[in-house]
C-alpha cells in the first residue's frame, strides 16, 4: 500500500495498482466496452452518480484507471481523468471551464498544436484568447483579464524555448482575480516540478512525452489540484444544477473532486475522447522508470548543452539549468532537481545550412516527438512550428537556425561523439 509521504520515486514504481491475495502482480488490460450488474436498481445507481463502479469504457476503465490513480499521487492532486491525447486533455480543461462567449488568457510560448487549438479551433466555438508574453509584468498580464475571463493557461517549462515559468507571478494574479491556473507540466513532469506546490490549480499532461517515454502511446491527462472555490460566483456550471445529471451540482456533490468529476461526466460522455486500456497499460509501465529517467535526461541535457555551447559552430543554446540562461534562477526555484531533457541551439548558418547539419546525425533521429528514451531533433521552422507565419515565429523566439533536441538517456559520451562528427 502506497502513502502520501513516501518519496516520488516510489510512487511512480509502487502507487496506482495494489493487488489482493493471490491477484495479478501487475494491473491487467481490461479490453471490455461494458460491465455486468445483477439488478436494474444497481445500475441505476451509477448512472445517478450515487455509485462510482465502471459502467461503460468510455466513461471509466479499471486499466485506465490505474494509470490515473499513479498520476494523481505523482502530482499530489485529488483526482485525474485519462483521456486519448495530450490535445484531449487541453481542449477538454478549456471545454470545463469556458462556454461560447466566455475568455480565457494564456501564455503565449506554447507547444505549436496548442496555439493552433487556441487561436483557431477555439475561436469557431465562440471561445477567445489573449496571448501575453510570460514574462511581461503583473499589472501588464492583469489588462488582459475581463469579466468573462475563466483560466489562465501556462506552460511550467515551454516548448521549445525553454522559458521557465514564473509560478508566484502567475499564482498571485490567479488568486486575485478569482481564476483557476492551469499549468500544462509536460516537459518537466512531477518529478521534476510540483506545480500544486505553487499555486497551479489544475495540471494537463501530454503523456505522450517523458510520462510514456518510450514512444509507443498517445494519451493526456488532467490533474485536479482539489484546491479551487468553484463556488466563488465565477464558475455557475459548477454549481447550477446541471439538467443533463438529474440536477446534480458538481461542486455541492464532489467538492475537491468537483473538476474531474465533471469533465468526466460531462466532456468526455459527450465528446469520447477516452484513453484506450492497451494505452494506459503502456503508459503505465513506462511511468514506473519516470524518477530514474527524468534525472538521466537531465543530467545528459546539461552535459549536452554545456559541450555545445563550447562549440564554435554553435550559436546559442537555451537550457535553464544552463548558467548563461536568462531562466536559471527561476529554474534552480521551480526546477530543482534538473531541467528535463530538451534544449534549443542555434547553429551557425542560414536555414539550408541547418538542415543539412541535422541530416549528418546519425544516432540522433530527426522524430518529431520529445520525451522518448532515444535521442532526437527537429527542425522547429520547417516542422512542428510551420504552420505558424514569420511574425508569430518571431513572437515566440523560433529562428530559422534553431534546433531542438529530446536528448535520450543513451550514454553521454556516444551522444557528444554524434553532435561533434555532424558539426
Ligand atoms: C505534445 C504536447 C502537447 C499535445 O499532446 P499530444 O499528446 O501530442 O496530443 C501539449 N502540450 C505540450 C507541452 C506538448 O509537448
Amino acid at each position: 500500500m502506497y502513502q502520501k509521504t513516501l518519496n516520488i520515486a516510489t510512487k511512480a514504481v509502487q502507487a496506482g495498482y495494489n493487488p489482493k491475495n493471490a491477484e495479478a502482480r501487475v494491473p491487467s488490460i481490461i479490453q471490455s466496452t461494458t460491465y455486468k450488474f445483477d439488478t436494474a436498481e444497481q445500475i441505476a445507481d451509477v448512472f445517478d452518480l450515487k455509485d462510482t463502479a465502471h459502467i461503460y469504457s468510455r466513461i471509466s476503465n479499471p486499466t485506465v484507471q490505474c494509470l490515473e490513480e499513479k498520476i494523481t499521487s505523482l502530482e499530489g492532486g485529488s483526482g485525474s481523468l485519462a483521456l486519448s491525447s495530450g490535445h484531449a486533455a487541453v481542449s477538454t480543461v478549456i471545454f470545463n471551464l469556458c462556454s461560447s462567449g466566455d475568455h480565457f488568457v494564456s501564455a503565449k510560448s506554447l507547444y505549436g498544436g496548442t496555439i493552433n487549438l487556441f487561436a483557431q479551433t477555439l475561436k469557431k466555438f465562440n471561445i477567445e484568447v489573449t496571448f501575453v508574453d510570460q514574462d511581461a509584468s503583473i499589472e501588464e498580464i492583469q489588462k488582459a483579464i475581463r469579466p468573462n475571463t475563466k483560466l489562465i493557461f501556462a506552460e511550467s517549462l515551454t516548448n521549445p524555448g525553454m522559458e521557465v515559468l514564473d509560478f508566484e507571478k502567475f499564482s498571485k494574479l490567479t488568486q486575485q482575480n478569482k481564476l483557476p491556473l492551469v499549468i500544462d507540466n509536460t516537459f518537466p513532469t512531477p518529478i521534476l516540478c510540483r506545480p500544486f506546490e505553487h499555486g497551479a490549480n489544475v495540471i494537463v499532461h501530454s503523456t505522450t512525452k517523458f510520462i510514456d517515454g518510450h514512444a509507443t502511446s498517445l494519451g493526456g491527462v488532467i490533474v485536479d489540484g482539489g484546491n479551487f472555490d468553484w463556488g466563488n460566483g465565477n464558475f455557475p456550471d459548477f454549481t447550477e444544477p446541471d439538467p443533463s445529471y438529474h440536477g446534480i451540482s458538481y461542486w455541492a456533490e464532489f467538492k475537491e473532486t468537483a473538476f474531474v468529476a465533471k469533465a468526466r461526466t460531462q466532456i468526455l460522455r459527450d465528446l469520447g475522447a477516452c484513453l484506450s486500456p492497451f494505452n494506459a497499460f503502456m503508459t503505465y509501465h513506462g511511468c514506473q522508470t519516470l524518477a530514474l529517467r527524468m534525472e538521466k535526461h537531465s543530467e545528459n541535457t546539461l552535459a549536452l548543452a554545456k559541450y555545445l555551447e563550447s562549440n564554435s559552430k554553435v550559436e546559442w543554446v537555451k537550457y535553464a539549468a544552463l548558467e548563461s540562461s536568462e531562466y536559471y534562477k527561476l529554474s534552480k526555484k521551480y526546477l530543482p532537481n534538473g531541467a528535463s531533457g530538451v534544449l534549443a541551439f542555434g547553429y551557425n548558418g542560414d536555414i539550408e545550412q541547418t538542415k543539412t547539419f541535422i541530416n549528418k546525425l546519425k544516432l540522433a533521429n530527426i522524430v518529431v516527438h520529445v520525451g522518448d528514451i532515444r535521442t532526437s531533433v527537429v527542425h522547429p521552422a520547417s516542422m512542428t512550428h510551420r504552420q505558424l507565419n514569420q511574425k508569430q515565429l518571431k513572437e515566440i523566439n523560433i529562428t530559422a537556425n534553431m534546433i531542438r533536441v529530446s536528448v535520450g538517456i543513451e550514454h553521454i559520451d556516444d551522444i557528444i561523439a554524434d553532435f561533434k562528427q555532424a558539426l
